[in-house]
């Protein structure tokens, strides 16, 4: 895949730690200033109930960007290889597609896909694993890498849960994602109640919702 390898390189060059003209720059971008000056420069005053909820979530934000920005300058210089990866597969005649937010080269070679979560931490089930090992399934097969480690970093808690798939999980997956097209395509959207309610952007509005 001349394309991939060539993105991959790209990555690489961009996070290798010398100090060329580029990299300082990419340096001054994050610093915590700088960093701070974005979220200023991207926060949407849209969307919130009122002023003190809007107020809340921006200090909830703004400590989030600020814990992490820490953790970041204590952990080692992570090898970065994919920010916001688009990707898309085909399984059988239906196309899959998605966009991964961070991929990481570990020291071993094989790769730590890692997604980044705003909301509350979650129990690690089957339900909450199938997004990432979905991108396990696309970066194992269609790129040919081994994927050791699939992480959740959780900004409000800064939290980082890894885990890894188990044959067993990917199969399911698989079969299910075949199934799920099948039901698509015959139009059935019946609600499934479950304990994911909870966690369901229409919650407040569906009348199936699992309480
Ligand atoms: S709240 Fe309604 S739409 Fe959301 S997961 Fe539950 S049943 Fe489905």
């Amino acid at each position: 895949m001349p394309l991939l390898d060539k993105q991959i390189s790209k990555q690489g060059d961009l996070f290798k730690s010398n100090n060329d003209s580029k990299n300082k720059e990419i340096d001054n971008l994050i610093t915590l200033k700088r960093l701070l000056e974005l979220y200023q420069e991207f926060w949407q005053e849209d969307g919130y109930e009122n002023k003190e909820q809007r107020e809340l979530y921006k200090q909830k934000g703004l400590k989030a960007v600020n814990d992490y920005w820490q953790s970041y300058q204590k952990n080692v210089e992570p090898k970065i290889l994919f920010l916001e990866k688009k990707f898309s597969f085909r399984i059988g005649d239906d196309v899959i597609k998605g966009t991964i937010d961070r991929v990481d080269e570990l020291s071993d070679g094989t790769l730590e896909i890692i997604d980044y979560k705003t909301g509350k931490d979650k129990t690690l089930d089957y339900g909450v694993k199938r997004q990432l090992i979905l991108y396990q399934i696309f970066l194992e097969e269609f790129l040919n890498k081994k994927v050791s480690a699939l992480s959740y970093y959780y900004l409000e808690s800064g939290q980082k849960v890894s885990f890894v798939a188990t044959e067993k999980e990917i199969t399911k997956l698989r079969l299910e994602i075949i199934e799920e097209i099948a039901e698509i395509k015959k139009r059935n959207f019946s609600a499934k109640p479950s304990p994911l309610c909870n966690f369901c952007d229409f919650n407040s509005i569906c009348e199936f919702r699992q309480v």
